[in-house]
């Protein structure tokens, strides 16, 4: 047998999971298809939960900004909401995911760059991974090769298009002054512009990262949607990148004999705002976690795995889900949730910077909805777009 474990994909899911397996010691083996740096698709705003599921003090060179808020439109209205703690570190992802891969290397495991896993079988007590470049042994396999994971499709149904998110992103230079004053160290959202999705400008240094995501089933032209999003923001992109976003909170297998998925490739995004790098990383830690435990004798790493992925992620997402079901259906709520109290944004940013969840947004919530409704019928929320 060549390792305890081979971890196909070196994303935050992948590299987080390396890390911990090789630093408990085992003989652990990243294989990654591209080459580092290499681009991925993506905003580049990393949470307070993602940087807290993390357990890693990022160096300062990586956070090219901390955001404290967001700045949400929907048509003609906006409100502004800014919390004392950091909602947002933004990085760029070609830096931050060498940076990870780096800290699974420091922690022991081998990296393999430029090698796609193309296949794998599972005989016995061993799982035997094919590239072009070799075949490798191991005593299980972790999946975190993303959204399109050819791991994941032997473990679960291709992800329908009613179960994601398309997502185009590209950069618009701009200098810091200018990004000060237009973003004013805020997340720029705008709802309404796509299917259950939202527009975005995210500041980061020297560059603003522009985009839309809206749900693959509803939205019919996302490259017609991201130009005149785009044009209308005077932020014209050139080369822009499209990728698709797995909706969380809906229950699926991530674990197979010998395999276990995470982050992408189990499909942990958040479904009310497309954030996936706090899914990521925190399933990329139990899935660790579950090796480790299970190499050593101390557990059945495939239930454990899966019934802790079910407590902290699938449960929580699953509410992100309802939210974004419910106010997709009756935008007007979503105003007069979010336009006309201050105290629900305040209290939804509280989940992104790590210092609550969706359970106690939920609670929070529900006691006031009816209030919200009744404000919503009689017209004192603020009027659709
Ligand atoms: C346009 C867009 C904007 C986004 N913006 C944000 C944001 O601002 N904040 C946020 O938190 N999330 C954002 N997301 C979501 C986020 O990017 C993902 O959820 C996150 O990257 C998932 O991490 P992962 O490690 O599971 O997968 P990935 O980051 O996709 O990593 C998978 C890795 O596996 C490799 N790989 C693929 N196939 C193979 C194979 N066969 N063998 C070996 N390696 C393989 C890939 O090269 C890649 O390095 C965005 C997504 C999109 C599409």
């Amino acid at each position: 047998m060549d390792y305890d474990v081979i971890i196909a994909g070196a994303g935050p899911a992948g590299s987080t999971c390396a890390r911990i397996c090789a630093k408990a010691g085992l003989r652990t083996l990243l294989l990654e298809r591209e080459t580092f740096p290499r681009p991925k698709p993506c905003g580049g705003a990393l949470s307070g939960r993602a940087l807290a599921h993390l357990g890693l003090s990022l160096p300062s060179d990586l956070i090219e900004r901390e955001c404290f808020g967001v700045r949400v439109h929907y048509g003609k209205h906006v409100v502004e909401a800014r919390r004392d703690l950091p909602v947002a570190f933004m990085v760029s992802r070609e830096k931050f995911d060498h940076y990870l891969a780096r800290q699974a290397v420091e922690a022991g495991a081998g990296l393999h760059e430029g090698e796609a896993v193309r296949e794998f079988s599972v005989q016995g007590d061993r799982v035997t991974v094919g590239t072009e470049q070799g075949r490798y042994e191991a005593r299980c396999l972790v999946g975190a090769d993303g959204a399109n994971s050819i791991v994941g499709r032997t473990v679960r149904p291709m992800f329908p298009r009613d179960e994601i998110a398309a997502a185009i992103v590209g950069s618009f230079r701009m200098n810091d002054r200018e990004i000060d004053e237009r973003l004013d160290g805020l997340l720029d959202l705008y709802f309404g512009v796509a299917p259950l999705g939202y527009g975005w400008i995210f500041p980061h240094k020297g560059y603003c990262t522009v985009g839309v995501l809206g749900q693959a089933s509803e939205f019919d032209s996302p490259p017609k949607v991201f130009n005149e999003f785009t044009a209308s923001q005077g932020m014209a992109v050139d080369r822009p990148q499209g990728h698709t976003i797995p909706w969380g909170g809906i229950p699926r297998r991530v674990a197979g004999k010998r395999v276990l998925l995470a982050g992408d490739a189990a499909g942990f995004a958040d479904p009310f705002h497309g954030e996936g790098m706090a899914g990521a990383v925190l399933s990329g830690k139990l899935a660790g976690q579950a090796v480790v435990d299970g190499i050593r004798g101390k557990k059945d790493p495939l239930s454990w795995y899966a019934a802790e992925c079910d407590r902290v992620i699938v449960g929580e997402m699953g509410i992100a889900l309802q939210m974004a079901e419910m106010l997709g259906k009756y935008p007007k709520l979503f105003l007069a949730i979010f336009f006309s109290d201050r105290l629900a944004l305040d209290k939804y940013l509280d989940i992104a910077a790590g210092r609550s969840d969706y359970r106690h947004f939920r609670k929070w919530l529900l006691p006031r909805l009816p209030g919200y409704i009744v404000k919503m019928l009689v017209g004192k929320a603020p009027a659709g777009t």
